[in-house]
């Protein structure tokens, strides 16, 4: 019969066909995504047709013989490539207060506030030397091949978002033309001397680097699994709303953290992680295990030039 049509006429006649099939198709679809959408069984019955269609290759028989031997060698072609390991020295100066001590301070507070007269000299001398500060996300990228790092680098952190970081570190590194990265700890913004939120995109927007120092700085070396990705997680978004920023660097509190800890921030698309542990070494493979130099409330200008020297 279809041999009679003329070309127009079956031309006419595939568009009907379309016409028809293509609702079908679609009624079959809705039809069927009920029926999918029981969710344990139709998974559970579901993978086993999909291996013995990936098993049988090709739709033609006698190809068969042909397709082995063809698929080998593109599937090693995609291959992954293997990971270069990668060794760089760059002091990463782990900073805390910022300020003048109050005058009830005790000596874990002394010891972490640095005085801003000290702070100044420290930035100056860095300065004289001839050191180029950069974010941390650079060293992390720098880590795995993806960026290049200045001749004499240096990296300043500062932990938990402490107010005195926006009154007197943040307007010193301004000056300097320098950048620090800060580690906020997002379940104490705005509290009593703690960072406010527009402190923290004041200082986003002045060219400092924000990044997550958890919700709550607690051990996160002793959290249940759960608890462990509300911290990571919830502490990188809420950064990311306020700032519109992205968040991938990590602060372990108070320097806690275990293979547990790393496999969480991996999952929560976090790229590094910085610690307490002493030493301006890093490895491609401790890019989750980065090591920082403490500077002290006592440290005196000699004292901070030879924790920069290797
Ligand atoms: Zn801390």
């Amino acid at each position: 019969m279809i041999p009679l049509l003329s070309g127009g006429e079956q031309r006419r006649l595939w568009a009907v066909v379309a016409l028809v099939a293509v609702p079908l198709l679609l009624v079959v679809n809705t039809a069927e995504s009920p029926t999918l959408g029981r969710p344990p069984r139709a998974a559970a019955v579901a993978p086993p047709p999909a291996a013995t269609a990936t098993a049988t290759p090709s739709p033609t028989p006698t190809a068969a013989p042909v397709t082995p031997t063809a698929i080998p060698p593109a599937t090693a072609t995609l291959a992954p490539p293997v990971p270069v390991e990668r060794s760089l020295r760059v002091p990463i100066l782990m900073y805390h207060h910022v300020g003048p001590l109050p005058a009830d301070a005790d000596a874990l507070r002394r010891d972490l506030t640095v005085a801003p007269e000290r702070f100044a000299e420290q930035v100056d001398y860095l300065a004289r030397e001839g050191y180029q500060t950069m974010p941390l996300a650079q060293l992390a990228a720098a880590l795995h091949g993806e960026a290049h790092l200045p001749p004499k680098p240096v990296v300043l952190t500062f932990d938990d978002g402490y107010r005195d970081n926006y009154d007197y570190a943040f307007p010193m590194l301004q000056r300097a033309g320098y950048t620090g990265t800060f580690f906020v700890v997002t379940g104490l913004v705005g509290h009593a001397e703690y960072l406010t939120w527009e402190q923290i995109r004041a200082m986003a927007d002045g060219g400092m680097e924000v990044q997550s120092h958890g919700r709550d700085h607690v051990d996160m070396s002793r959290l249940s699994a759960q608890a462990l990705e509300r911290q990571v997680t919830e502490s990188r978004r809420v950064l990311e709303s306020h700032l519109g920023r992205g968040v991938r660097l990590f602060a372990y509190p108070a320097g806690r953290y275990s293979p547990e800890v790393i496999a969480a921030l991996r999952a929560a698309g976090y790229q590094a992680a910085v610690t307490t542990r002493h030493g301006s070494t890093h490895t491609t493979a401790e890019v989750f295990a980065l090591r920082r130099v403490r500077v002290r409330g006592s440290d005196t200008l000699p004292a901070f030039a030879s924790k920069l020297r290797p």
